[in-house]
């Protein structure tokens, strides 16, 4: 089996205070050794500057590091400059997205989906980016059908994307039929699952309502059962993503991105539970 890829996924801080508590965390996870770091991007919004100083300093810290690029309301001129700029900064990787439209911007500029970004990056950039795409195991909540969503993985992949990380889900066997399925079409590409640790219920299924992803009910009630007891929700949240990685891995998945939620403390446990320093 090739070599399993581990990475951790970071969000900009929005004050200088969040900036400290985001480096502190930075101090526990990097030397854990992920093979690199990406940071999220704000569509159309203040967030697109913070993407930039937070992966510039992870470059400074000797870290891959791979910036979320959406396109949505974006126009060519924009997304160029921004390669460009990433370029200049040592960047080699780039996970792009459509993106949401932010609430109340109306123009959807040059770009309508994340195919169209990545064919844009290999016009104007070759083999420079290592490009990864999303993908949604669960189906993306805008999508006609699941078919109809496979085929729309498919173009991504087929407009240069180098590997897919998936939005989170809690049920292993969506994974499994969402891989199954992209194979069948022909989809060769690594779908590396995206993970979610769980450590705060109420944001967790604000979360999974917005972006389609399911939390299983018996998930659900033993996280109600637990009320403001937060110590539990994080060792059962431990124990239940703990499972679903080992599943995971057992079952062949190409490595793990971690959504950090620019935390240390629950990635952290879920490595040393998986043992992945001994990889
Ligand atoms: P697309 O691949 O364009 O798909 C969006 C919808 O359009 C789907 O329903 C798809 O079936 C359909 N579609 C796709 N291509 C076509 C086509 N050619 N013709 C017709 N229909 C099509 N959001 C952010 O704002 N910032 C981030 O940093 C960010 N990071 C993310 C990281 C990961 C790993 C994941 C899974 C999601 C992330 N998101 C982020 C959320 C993402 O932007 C949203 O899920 C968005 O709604 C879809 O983006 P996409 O790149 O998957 O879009």
């Amino acid at each position: 089996m090739a070599t399993q890829i581990f990475s951790f996924e970071f969000f900009p801080p929005k004050s200088e205070e969040t900036a400290e508590k985001l480096r502190q965390a930075w101090n526990t996870l990097l030397p854990l050794g992920p093979k690199y770091c990406s940071v999220t991007f704000g569509a159309g919004g203040s967030t697109q500057q913070g993407t930039y100083e937070t992966i510039k300093e992870l470059v400074q810290r000797g870290v891959d590091a791979a910036p979320h690029l959406s396109c949505i309301g974006s126009t060519k001129s924009n997304i160029r400059e921004i390669l460009q700029r990433y370029r200049d900064a040592g960047v080699h990787r780039i996970v792009a997205l459509r993106g949401d439209m932010p609430s109340g911007m109306q123009e959807a500029g040059e770009f309508r989906h994340a195919n169209e970004l990545v064919a844009f990056i290999r016009s104007e950039t070759g083999s420079h980016f290592h490009i990864e795409v999303a993908a949604y195991p669960e189906v993306h909540p805008q999508a006609a059908n699941a078919q109809v969503d496979l085929k729309n993985f498919k173009r991504k992949v087929d407009a240069g994307a180098n590997a897919a990380i998936t939005q989170y889900f809690f049920n292993p066997d969506a994974y499994s039929a969402f891989v199954d399925a992209s194979t069948k079409l022909g989809i060769t590409v690594p779908i590396v699952p995206g993970i979610m640790p769980i450590t705060n219920y109420s944001q967790l299924a604000r979360f999974s309502d917005a972006c389609g992803a399911e939390i299983p009910r018996w998930i659900r009630k033993r996280l109600e059962s637990f009320g403001d007891d937060r110590a539990a929700i994080k060792a059962f949240g431990l124990e239940v993503v703990t499972h679903l990685c080992e599943k995971l891995l057992a079952g062949g998945a190409p490595g793990l991105h971690f959504y950090t939620m620019n935390q240390a403390e629950a990635t952290t446990a879920l490595w040393r539970n998986l043992k992945l320093d001994a990889r």
